[in-house]
């Protein structure tokens, strides 16, 4: 089987999200936005999509991208070698890594799809329900309000909440900002409300989006193992790995990342090396499929975990193959305080990550990626040129 074309499939949605000129999201009024994903045509007619089937985040190509950069790179291949295409794409100086990761997840969709497989049982599964914990979008308001929310997620079956408190946003002033000063004490009260409202049985974390200074971590890490939360998410900027080390020094809490660090396994190893993080992180944005399960096999080989960051069929797919001593959780959210369930995005025909009562997210066995969509939707909403 050879590739023949990839091109991208755009359609019309409405996104409550914006960028601000800081760097960070906030909500907004209701617009409408282009979503696209990747598809790889084959040959024989098999088709691979990149289609996460959720609705924000994932690195998105442009058209120049594909033309320029995949296109002579893939058309002609066998779509099977993924593992060669990987190690091409990785070596290529123009391949942006979120791209890789991109057209890696099509290759395994494709792949998945030939097979009559899922991805999760073509890597080998370990296990077909993942532990959720509900993530708050930032900025939901004060103290009581997200104890009201955690409470309610607690009642809907959430074992474990993580908190997105005051990021990039002045609580003071309930206005983006640019991310310093942070609100290190009003993050903290937000915590001990949460904790609190939900008792001492709820897992509980904080992710403050790197915002912090290290006397800052410091000061917020020790407050939050007096409330026994269970990690304590990257709280600074992770161009920087010394700060991390001497945080890990510091605090008995673990310290979880680098999220947003690029360079996949290579960059994660180095923080191995250095101590500078407890837990790992890392999702399909950095390399792909291929790319997170090196990541995931080299923190196994530690004997540390690795919390996938976001949501979505390919990095569910991964943790359903990775035992739950390394990736426990599955992020389901980003949840505003109207919601405990994240909503399903209107081109999906079923939701990429459903959830049971005692708070574990399914894991799709549709093929491939096992993202259901609704091709009616994309057709009428049809953005492409
Ligand atoms: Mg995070």
């Amino acid at each position: 089987m050879k590739i023949i074309d990839v091109d991208i499939v755009s359609f019309r949605v409405t996104s409550n999200m914006s960028a601000t000129k800081w760097g960070y999201s906030e909500w907004v009024p209701e617009t409408e936005v282009i979503r696209s994903f990747t598809r790889i045509r084959t040959d024989d007619g098999l088709e691979g999509y990149s289609e996460q089937g959720f609705p924000y985040y994932f690195y998105t190509p442009s058209q120049d991208e594909i033309e320029q950069l995949v296109k002579p790179l893939l058309v002609g291949e066998d779509p099977f070698d993924r593992e060669r295409l990987w190690h091409l794409m990785a070596r290529h100086n123009r391949f942006a890594e979120g791209l890789l990761g991109n057209i890696d997840c099509a290759l395994w969709d494709l792949a998945g799809k030939f097979a009559g497989l899922s991805v999760s049982r073509m890597l080998g599964q370990a296990r077909n329900k993942i532990k959720a914990y509900a993530s708050t979008a930032p900025n939901l308001g004060d103290p009581d309000e997200y104890a009201a929310h955690a409470v309610r997620c607690k009642e809907a079956g959430y074992t474990a909440y993580k908190v997105h408190a005051n990021i990039f946003w002045n609580p003071r002033t309930r206005q983006p900002a640019p991310g310093r000063p942070a609100f290190p004490k009003e993050d903290v009260e937000i915590c001990a409300a949460v904790r609190d409202a939900v008792g001492d049985e709820m897992s509980l974390m904080l992710d403050p989006w790197g915002v912090y200074t290290l006397e800052e971590s410091i000061w917020v890490g020790r407050e939050i193992e007096q409330l026994g939360y269970k990690f304590f998410e990257h709280p600074m900027h992770e161009r920087l790995i010394e700060p991390y080390r001497k945080l890990c020094e510091e605090l008995r809490i673990p310290v979880c990342g680098p999220e947003l660090a690029p360079g996949g396994h290579f960059t994660r190893g180095e923080w191995v090396l250095q101590h500078a993080t407890d837990i790992g992180r890392t999702d399909v944005n950095f390399g792909g499929i291929t790319g997170v399960k090196k990541t995931l096999d080299m923190y196994e080989s530690f004997g540390m975990k690795c919390e996938i960051h976001v949501g979505g069929s390919g990095n569910s797919q991964i943790l359903a193959a990775t035992e739950e001593d390394t990736c426990e959780y599955y992020e389901r959210g980003l949840l505003t305080l109207d919601m405990v369930h994240p909503d399903t995005a209107p081109y999906l025909q079923a939701p990429v990550d459903p959830m049971d009562e005692n708070g574990y997210v399914s894991v799709s066995e549709g093929h491939g990626l096992g993202v259901e969509l609704d091709w009616d939707y994309i057709s009428r909403q049809s953005a492409t040129e």
